[in-house]
């Protein structure tokens, strides 16, 4: 009596597009996303205040999911006020 939520998976392209986002920390248009499907991870960067993130991803994350998520860590590290 499984009952199996099935999710449709949308498949444009199968290769690692870049995509440009906002960055949360510094404001500017220079978030690079590139995702990795073979090692499973997406990587965030920003060419502006140069930071970055590595977030784990599945074979239907796109890049707005590991932005998303990266945007998440970043506004907790800033409620966290974790100071170096
Ligand atoms: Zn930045």
């Amino acid at each position: 009596m499984g009952r199996r939520r099935r999710k449709i998976t949308h498949r444009r392209q199968s290769r690692t597009i870049p995509t440009i986002f906002n960055c949360p920390r510094c404001g500017r248009s220079a978030v690079r996303v590139e995702l990795d499907y073979k090692v499973g991870q997406g990587l965030v960067f920003c060419g502006n205040c140069e930071c970055q993130a590595t977030i784990p991803i599945s074979s239907i994350t796109e890049p707005v999911d590991v932005y998303g998520e990266w945007v998440d860590i970043v506004s907790r590290e800033r409620k966290g006020s974790i100071a170096e």
